[in-house]
């Protein structure tokens, strides 16, 4: 045996990803999450942060996390099914359900933790998983642990989702179940998923409908109830509605809403869900704070959409190409890694952090600045975000 270092592809798979400008360098925010905030020493306006409504440093939130500390400390001390249930946990989960219009609601530790969870116990071998081509990675992990058969249609397409659903038909009766999932708001293009059209093909196949709405809550459907609001599709259609604390709500934890036999079966089969420890008191008095603030105080929906209704005119006007977002996920397409790489640098130079969206994150050739809208902006702050795109934009011959 020679004495080869068995750690040595660590920095030699490292170097690679360096020498690809795929490696990721992490910037650092000194303070809260604010509009104007400070990253890597220097003021900036964010611009893309998931906190699409400013309640990541809402009072309430701070409040009511702060009140959960004094009263349950700091820790759950447990996994949920031995002692980790509090009842700030019990509380979320009645308060989430009523929110959602739906008969019993679960959190999970995260997003990604709810996805890699409960798909791989709603579908394995024998059964068939189809999926949107531009999904987002958790679903795409929690379908790979499932062991089930997966087809792909293309992005947002019903049509071709029925096709991939008669050619899955012909090996009836061999499938047990057919999971149809998808993004309901796409999280690199900012476009809805037609969950309508997706709904009712899934229907003739007797498929269960999945929809992860992680960048739709807080900003679509009746007061931010989420895409199967803004459709206005019944339980009966969408059977998993999905969700995380972390982007509108401001905090962090994953969930589902849907009926109680979901909600029973999930919680008694997720491994992520029983053998990870709960969610911290104050993070669940947070989030239950958050709900109460999406209620109660309805401008910060609305200034979420009239910002990027006003900056993604403005933007189309100016020339820039903003794909096909239809929401506060906006971005703004370069084509290149490397003009990608230089426009988030020169708009960081003009006081705007917004970063690129490089291959392999998209595919080659769509390289873009992901800008997410924050309704904390003030009018000044949007005008800012667009002086400067305009000005880094002609600088680099996009405009
Ligand atoms: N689904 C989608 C579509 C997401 O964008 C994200 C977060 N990037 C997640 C799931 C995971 O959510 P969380 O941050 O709560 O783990």
């Amino acid at each position: 045996m020679t004495a080869r270092d068995p750690t040595g592809f660590l920095g030699q798979e490292y170097r690679e990803l360096v020498d690809a400008q795929a490696n990721w360098t992490l910037h650092e925010l000194a303070g809260p999450s604010t509009p104007w905030c400070t990253i890597d020493g220097r003021k900036v306006l964010m611009f893309c942060s998931n906190n699409y409504l400013g309640l990541s440093n809402h009072p309430r939130l701070r409040a009511a996390a702060e009140e959960a500390i004094r009263t349950h400390g700091v820790g759950s001390g447990s996994v949920r099914s031995i002692a980790g249930t509090m009842d700030l946990h019990l509380d979320l989960e009645r308060r989430l359900a009523k929110f959602k219009g739906s008969e019993a609601s679960l959190v999970y530790q995260s997003g990604f933790a709810t996805n890699a969870g409960l798909i791989p116990q709603l579908v394995g071998d024998g059964d068939l998983v189809v999926s949107d081509e531009l999904n987002h990675g958790s679903i795409i992990d929690g379908v790979r642990l499932s062991r089930a058969e997966r087809a792909v249609y293309h992005h947002a397409d019903p049509a071709d989702l029925a096709r991939v659903l008669d050619a899955a038909e012909e090996h009836r009766p061999e499938y047990r179940r057919i999971l149809v999932i998808t993004d309901g708001v796409f999280s690199m293009d900012g476009d809805i998923a037609p969950l309508d059209r997706i709904a009712a093909e899934a229907a003739k196949h007797g498929a269960m409908v999945y929809v992860d709405d992680a960048h739709g809550e807080g900003v679509l459907g009746e007061g931010g109830r989420g895409i199967v609001s803004h459709f206005g599709l019944g339980r009966d259609r969408v059977h998993v509605e999905m969700g995380t604390f972390s982007k509108a709500f401001g905090v962090v934890g994953g969930h589902i809403s849907g009926s109680r036999a979901l909600v029973d079966f999930a919680f008694n089969r997720s491994r992520t869900w029983l053998l990870s420890g709960s969610a911290p008191p104050p993070v669940a008095a947070a989030c239950r704070a958050a709900i109460d603030v999406l209620e109660n105080e309805p401008e910060h929906i609305r200034r979420l959409w009239s910002h990027t209704k006003r900056f993604q005119s403005t933007m189309r006007d100016l020339g820039f190409d903003l794909g096909a977002s239809a929401t506060p996920i906006t971005p703004v397409m370069v084509g290149e890694n490397a003009v990608a790489r230089r426009l988030s640098a020169r708009l960081l130079d003009l006081g705007v952090f917004a970063l690129p969206i490089v291959y392999p994150m998209v595919a080659k050739g769509k390289a873009r600045i992901r800008t997410i809208m924050n309704a904390a902006l003030t009018d000044d702050d949007v005008g800012h975000a667009i002086a400067a795109f305009e000005t880094a934009g002609r600088e680099l011959g996009l405009l």
